[in-house]
């Protein structure tokens, strides 16, 4: 029987409203601070669904620009500001950055309480010390994903491909948090097709290759979860698994695209509200 689908569209809408009624509850109003240096389309774009759907659940949207031409030294100094103004919830900073700029470590600099992306020392360090704060989205959005296909995690076994600070490793803790014995894999991993056929919830977080996991490595009944995005042009974009060859064996399986990335960003507000309840 081929699989069901893991609907990252319909788990978004659930996910909102329970964000609305939660934003309501509140007893001020956040506000989610959107930094970005210099124009990219993509991030203009990015930020004009961010600003939508801030102002859908009640929480302020600030956009804070400086120039492509900004130096290291202003992008921290606007940074700092930022940390210290206890007007603002939340940070997001909006890669990519000019070349001449270290993103990833720009955004490591943004105070823990406030990166709700999550993906600094602290937010990290806190899931492996298991005092959750800001959770990584897209790692978060996978595990809830795999918990939504009804499927018992306690004592499954979990293989997750991919390593990454972003997706991989915290998709892994939060998944042995869950009870589940897991098994990481990366590019030097050896018997892939095996380890990952031995999964009982298989979350792939690759990248290289679209349809690189067929259905020949899926254990019969597993739960799928395709975290990599690849562009194939003509503005498609695939996941890492082959998805029609894969949904013939697995249980539950979540599409590329209208999987992982709708409840994703429904994560980075999930972060922000639990920000807002730690600040408040
Ligand atoms: P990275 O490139 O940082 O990590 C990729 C991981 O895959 C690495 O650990 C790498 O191993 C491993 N890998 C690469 N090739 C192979 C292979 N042939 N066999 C086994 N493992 C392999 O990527 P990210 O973690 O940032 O992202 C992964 C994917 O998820 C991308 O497609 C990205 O676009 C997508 N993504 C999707 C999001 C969403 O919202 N849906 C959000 C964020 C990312 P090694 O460590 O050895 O190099």
């Amino acid at each position: 029987m081929p699989a069901q689908i893991l609907d990252g569209k319909a788990v978004a809408k659930a996910i909102k409203e329970k964000l609305a009624a939660g934003f309501a509850a509140l007893k001020f109003k956040p506000k989610l601070v959107s930094f970005a240096v210099g124009v990219d389309d993509g991030t203009t774009s990015y930020r004009k669904s961010q600003k939508k759907q801030a102002e859908a659940l009640g929480v302020a949207y600030e956009m804070v620009d400086l120039p492509e031409s900004a130096t290291a030294e202003q992008v921290v100094s606007r940074l700092r500001e930022l940390n210290g103004d206890p007007g603002v919830t939340g940070i997001i900073l909006q890669l990519p950055v000019p070349k001449h700029l270290n993103g990833e470590q720009l955004a490591r600099l943004i105070a823990p309480q406030k990166n709700i992306e999550g993906i600094d020392e602290v937010n990290l360090g806190a899931i492996v010390m298991k005092k959750y704060r800001n959770i990584p989205c897209t790692a978060r959005a996978a595990v809830e994903l795999a918990a939504h296909s009804g499927v018992d995690l306690n004592g499954a076994n979990a293989v997750v491909i991919g390593r990454s600070t972003i997706v991989g490793k915290p998709a892994s803790l939060l998944l042995l948090d869950r009870n589940c014995t897991v098994t990481m894999c990366h590019s030097k991993s050896k018997n892939l097709k095996e380890i990952a056929k031995s999964a009982d919830v298989l979350v792939t977080a690759i990248g290289t290759k679209a349809g690189m996991v067929t259905g020949d490595w899926i254990k019969p009944g597993a739960v799928v979860v395709d975290v990599g995005i690849i562009d194939i042009g003509e503005g498609k974009i695939r996941g890492d698994v082959d998805f029609d060859s894969a949904s013939q064996v697995a249980g539950w399986i979540t599409p590329v695209p209208g999987g992982v990335g709708p409840v994703t960003t429904q994560m980075l507000y999930m972060n922000l509200l639990d920000a807002a309840k730690v600040q408040q």
